[in-house]
């Protein structure tokens, strides 16, 4: 008998599913919507120029590839630091932040949760109902029980949030509240300042802790704007983690650029904290690749190149926001009758639409048009060629 003749088939990913039947799809109308990927009006993915200058820079004096330090390039995780806390923020100049270079968002995300279920191994784990998919596979996965805060309101097309601050109010300390900090995914509906306020009091009487993830800073209001909320948390005296991912603001998904930052109460506690988040690494990975936090390090550390990547990072934004409006308008001059403005209410990459699981599949199948069954769409996905497409299929269904 083999080894193997009782493993299981695990279940496909959902998204992945859906781009193997898209590139499928003969249709030559195709829209893919089901992914959580910035495309430019072309439909493509950008290179952005402030990585195609610094990777221009570095090619002039090609370096060796020895390892990396545990937690990586140094330069990389200061500017992480920077980036998330403010460059002249206390928590930044007195050095009590532990911050490491991770592979992408969802690597940061683990090895707080690694770290995390050393820490406090009895301690739930909750996410928003609904989240990102992974992060209730990422940290089960890791050990621990995951269950959920109430977040959407379907029928207010909004959020919940007496249900969410009901939620945390009822858990028991200690409790890890995974935080969208900002673009909420899948929903697109975030919490305004006020609301913020009052879930870091929850927080703070509660004793929970909170892991904020932070995979879209810089694509809500703005980088400053966005990294505001980890300001709140920080001013309320709180120790908490964030997940950085620079996948979507500097375009570069396959690199796995991210990192995890860990705010301690002093210099001395974000060392020894530090010293345990390289064990994770050390015994996972080993240490990270060179390329990606290269090229954000020296972007964000070149005055030159970072206002460049401000102003593209922008430009993407901008565009998301157009787009958002053109559906609603492209909705209505196609005769749907419902009030649609909530589309643009809604913040970052994705859509929460309100179609329904029938609706999203008709739209795929009649009209090529994929997004999740959730009625998740891409906003930055859509486009002056598409949108009419789009707006005509929602239309009909
Ligand atoms: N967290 C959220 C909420 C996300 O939407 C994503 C990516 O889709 C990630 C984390 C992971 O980002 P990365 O691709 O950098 O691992």
């Amino acid at each position: 008998m083999s080894l193997f003749s009782a493993v299981e088939m695990a279940p496909r990913d959902p998204i992945l599913g859906l781009n193997e039947q898209f590139a499928a799809d003969t249709n030559p109308n195709k829209v893919n919507l089901g992914v959580g990927v910035y495309y430019d009006d072309n439909g493509k993915l950008p290179l952005l120029e402030c990585v195609k200058k610094a990777e221009a820079d570095m090619m002039k004096a090609p370096s060796a590839r020895g390892y990396l330090p545990i937690d990586g390039i140094a330069a990389y995780d200061n500017a992480v630091k920077a980036l998330v806390f403010g460059a002249d923020s206390e928590p930044v100049k007195s050095g009590r932040v532990a911050t490491i270079q991770a592979l992408g968002g969802t690597g940061g995300l683990k090895v707080g949760a690694d770290f995390l279920k050393k820490l406090s191994p009895s301690a739930q784990v909750l996410i928003s109902d609904p989240s990102w998919e992974n992060h209730r596979a990422l940290f089960t996965q890791a050990g621990f029980e995951v269950g959920t805060y109430a977040y959407y309101d379907a029928a207010k097309r909004g959020i919940d949030f007496d249900g969410m601050l009901a939620a945390l109010q009822g858990a028991a300390a200690g409790t890890i509240v995974v935080l969208h900090a900002c673009c909420h995914n899948p929903t697109g509906y975030d919490l305004t300042p006020a609301q913020w306020d009052q879930v870091v009091e929850v927080v703070k009487a509660r004793q929970l802790t909170p892991f904020l993830d932070m995979a879209y800073q810089g694509f809500g209001y703005g980088i400053a704007e966005d990294g505001a909320v980890i300001g709140k948390f920080v001013a309320a005296g709180l120790t908490f983690f964030v997940s950085t991912s620079f996948s979507k603001s500097f375009s570069l998904y396959g690199e796995r650029v991210g990192a995890l930052s860990v705010l301690c109460e002093n210099k001395e506690e974000a060392a020894r904290v530090l010293s345990q988040l390289k064990i994770m690494i050390r015994t996972n990975y080993s240490n990270p690749p060179t390329h990606g936090g290269a090229v954000v390090a020296a972007v964000l550390g070149n005055p030159e190149l970072r206002a460049l990547w401000e102003k593209e990072l922008g430009e993407m934004r901008v565009r998301i926001k157009a787009m958002r409006q053109k559906l609603v308008d492209g909705l209505k001059a196609a005769g749907v009758e419902q009030d649609m403005s909530f589309i643009t209410s809604q913040i970052g990459m994705f859509s929460y639409s309100g179609l329904t699981k029938d609706q999203m599949v008709r739209l795929r199948n009649e009209f090529g048009v994929y997004g999740t069954d959730t009625g998740r769409m891409c906003v930055a996905a859509l486009n002056s060629k598409n949108i009419d497409h789009v707006c005509a299929s929602i239309a009909k269904v």
